[in-house]
Formats: structure tokens, sequence, C-alpha cells
């Protein structure tokens, strides 16, 4: 007989041994690229993502431009080494997707009335994907235009929520993504509140949303301050080897 996989086990604790509210460790870098204008680098579980900038430049194909602002053009790539299997390199429905959803983010706080007729590209490379891809893509890219000194109004943290075992969990993780209830990948801006990226796949209950957008909204203030650390040890490097005085 079929025996049902449990997500949750009798301590509460999830597969992959995580409170219900427990992110995975993330790891998030700056400027790691020399031949892009703005880079970061993030490490989200198994997660590899790299996101690099280019711009404010020339608009790409021409036609695109927009007289009274920059436009965001965003390209999400799953490397071919980045699942169990081969991947079948190129745009796909789902890529597009993401690159789509990625850029009306970013819009929503990049000063892009400051450039017209200009192109900011984003380029994310995810380099080893474990679920979560779209939120870790995002998570570097907006490091990644700050670190190419295009102003913002802030950065965008992104973390998904979910359902699986019949309980409201954070960071949705592969096998709660594959065999779960719900997956909620939400984008949220600090310093205005906004959201800027909410999708759902699956179902929740209302009470079960509110619980899951607000354990993100909360998760995303914690990456905030990861983000903001990332810029501030590039940018002013704590001294090492300092006197103990
Ligand atoms: P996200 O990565 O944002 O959670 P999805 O929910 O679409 O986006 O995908 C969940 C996970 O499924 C991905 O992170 C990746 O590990 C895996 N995945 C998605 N698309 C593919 C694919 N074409 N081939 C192999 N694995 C994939």
């Amino acid at each position: 007989m079929n025996e049902k996989i449990r997500l949750i086990n009798d301590d509460g604790l999830r597969v992959d041994g995580r409170k219900p509210d427990e992110l995975r460790p993330i790891k998030i870098e700056a400027g790691v690229l020399d031949n892009a204008d703005g880079s970061a680098y993030v490490e989200w579980g198994n997660n590899k993502v790299i996101a690099a900038v280019y711009g404010p430049r020339e608009v790409q194909p021409k036609y695109l431009q927009n007289s009274a602002k920059a436009i965001v053009q965003v390209n999400y790539n799953m490397a071919a080494f980045s699942g169990d299997d081969r991947i079948r390199p190129g745009p796909n429905r789902r890529a597009t997707e993401i690159s789509k959803i990625t850029a009306e983010a970013l819009e929503n706080v990049i000063l892009t009335n400051q450039f017209p007729r200009t192109s900011i590209d984003v380029f994310i490379e995810i380099l080893e994907a474990d679920a979560g891809t779209r939120c870790a893509g995002l998570t570097a890219a907006s490091v990644a235009v700050a670190d190419a000194g295009i102003p913002m109004i802030d950065l965008v943290p992104s973390c998904a929520a979910g359902k699986a075992d019949d309980q409201v969990v954070l960071d949705v993780g592969k096998l709660e993504d594959n065999i779960g209830q719900a997956d909620l990948p939400v984008a949220y801006v600090p310093r205005t509140g906004e959201i800027v990226l909410l999708q759902m796949d699956g179902h929740l209950t209302r009470d079960e949303f509110e619980k899951a957008l607000n354990m993100a909204i909360e998760a995303c203030k914690d990456i905030h301050a990861l983000q903001q650390e990332a810029l501030k040890s590039r940018y002013s490097p704590q001294k090492e080897g300092g006197d103990a005085e």
C-alpha cells in the first residue's frame, strides 16, 4: 500500500528539520561580477542565483523606448545544469512569466522617470534550483540594481509562504512545493509597505492566506536586512585585524 509522505512530523518539524515559520539559510553578496554595472549572488538553501544589471543604457530593440521613463527588461534563465535532469536552455512559458513579474516588481521601486529613453537590463541566472527561485532571483536582482548605482525607493526582498500537511509554512521547500497544498510567493517593499509581487498556486482559506501573507512579509523584513548588509559590506567593508582598543 502506498504510504502518504508526511511533510510535518509529530514534533511539528518539516522534512528539512525547519519549524513552520523558519527560513532556509540565506547568504547575499553584492558586486560579484566585474563586467556588469551591478551584480549580486544569493545562496538560499540549495538555490544558487546570480543577478547582473546593465544600464541605464540604449534600448534594444529601439521601438520599446519610452520617452517618459526607463524600461526595465528582465531575463530569468535556469542553467541547463540547475536541476536534477538537464533543463532545456532558452525561453519557455515559465521563464517568460517569471521575467515579467520580476520586471514589474522592480519597476515599482526604480526611479525610472529619471532615465527616459533608456533600458535597465537585468539578467537572472539560476545556477542551482531547489524551489523559490523567483523569490531568490528578485532578492538578488534588487541588490544588483542598487549595486549598479541606479536610484530606487527601496530594495525588494521576496519570499514565499505556503501550506503543507494542512499547516501554513514559510519559505516552501522543493518537496513541499511538489506535494504540498499551496505556494504564495510575495515581494514586499519595507519603506512603503507595498506588495509588488503576489502569486498563488494551490488553495488557501482566507485565514490561511492572511497568515501566510503576514509570515512572508515578516520574512521579507529579515531578508531586507541581509540585502542591506550585503551592500554595506561591499561599500564600507569592515577593517580586518583592527586594534582591539
Ligand atoms: P520557483 O522556483 O519560483 O519556486 P516553480 O514553483 O515554478 O518556481 O518551481 C519550483 C521548483 O521546481 C524550481 O525551483 C525548480 O527546482 C523546479 N523546476 C521548475 N522548473 C523546472 C524545470 N523545467 N526542470 C526541472 N526543475 C524545474
